[in-house]
């Protein structure tokens, strides 16, 4: 019976297998993204915190609902909070600068923080 002990035992190495693999699923390139840029419509300062499941979202350090998302304005070099999603596909024109009126905004900025995309490193005293 020394086969029938075998596949058993098999078994339950697979399966353990299949356990750890729908455990894992915290890749660290799925962390790094799980910031992004708001602004912080309290103060108007752009804020990076963690991305949020509603808008707006909590201040990290107000607990206030003040977060909007944000995207930057590589013409103006600022980030402006994004219009909420009904007025975006109303609205002509939103998606770009609400400055200069055509240049498109894009999530991809320098952080306010000097982390994400725009890696600089900062002189640390
Ligand atoms: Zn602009």
């Amino acid at each position: 019976m020394s086969a029938f002990s075998r596949s058993q035992r098999r078994f339950v190495l697979v399966s353990f297998i299949g356990f750890l693999a729908g455990c894992g699923d915290s890749d660290p390139d799925a962390k790094a993204l799980k910031k992004m840029v708001y602004i912080d419509t309290a103060t108007m300062q752009p804020v990076v915190h963690d991305i949020a499941v509603s808008f707006p979202a909590a201040h990290p350090t107000t607990g206030k609902l003040t977060l909007r998302p944000a995207l930057y304005c590589p013409n103006c070099q600022k980030w402006y909070p994004v219009p909420p999603p009904n007025e975006i596909t109303r609205v002509p024109g939103a998606g770009k600068c609400p400055k200069d009126k055509k240049t498109s905004l894009t999530a991809d900025g320098p952080w306010p923080d000097g982390s994400g995309s725009a890696t600089k490193s900062p002189g640390k005293p």
